[in-house]
């Protein structure tokens, strides 16, 4: 699968807006975003931008472009969840950002197991989740109302594991995760997340819009 290998903070400057792909220093002072604000980069970033607000298609294709670094999919992929999301019941836009949401990558860093998604993600691919205790190592798994997603026993003293769960309060979990009742490092997913739990930055209706055409 390609894999994206440039400095990561990149991507948010680019977008202008925090994605959080980093990890703890997403949280901390020195985030560039923090430091030195949206400026886009590059030698001439601040020049590209000053007076151009992007409108119309060029609009729509950077908001595409930032849920695809939010959740780290893949063009196909995301394709896919918009078609999956257009034949179900309901808004096009919040259906395509629950079928994102729901991945298990994303509910293994929402529930503080890991302090990103991308590190989520090689949690899952390497063995050391598990859904109603059966191992899944497929990141793009969607769990669903009810299930539990738990770290391995054997896996529980994992340094990345055990600091990001220390640290989960602080970056905070969201009200659609509770904690699974009886077990250790585990989460249950309590509901399916609605539009309110998700990222109020996204303006998913760009997004329809550019697939609609
Ligand atoms: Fe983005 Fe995190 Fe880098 Fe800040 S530290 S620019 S939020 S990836």
């Amino acid at each position: 699968m390609a894999r994206y290998r440039d400095a990561v903070c990149r991507l948010c400057r680019r977008e202008g807006a925090k994605l959080f792909l980093k990890g703890d220093r997403c949280y901390k002072p020195s985030c560039p975003i923090e430091k030195r604000g949206t400026q886009p980069p590059g030698q001439h970033g601040n020049s590209m931008r000053r007076g151009k607000a992007l409108v119309g298609y060029g609009q729509q294709l950077r908001e595409k472009q930032k849920v695809k670094r939010i959740y780290f999919v893949l063009e196909g992929q995301f394709r896919n969840y918009f078609e999956k999301a257009a034949r179900q019941k309901g808004i096009t836009g919040e259906n395509l950002l629950s079928l994102l949401e729901r991945r298990l990558d994303n509910v293994v860093y929402r529930a503080g197991f890991s302090t990103s998604r991308r590190q989520a993600r090689q949690l899952v691919n390497h063995g050391h989740l598990e859904v109603n205790g059966r191992k899944v190592d497929i990141p793009s798994f969607q769990t669903k109302a009810g299930d539990v997603i738990s770290v391995k026993e054997a896996s529980r003293r994992n340094a990345h594991i055990e600091g990001a769960w220390q640290t989960a309060a602080g970056r905070g979990r969201p009200s659609w995760l509770a904690p699974a009742e009886g077990a250790d490092m585990s989460a249950r997913v309590a509901s399916l997340p609605t539009r309110d739990d998700i990222d109020r930055s996204i303006n998913e209706q760009l997004i329809v819009e550019l697939y609609s055409k």
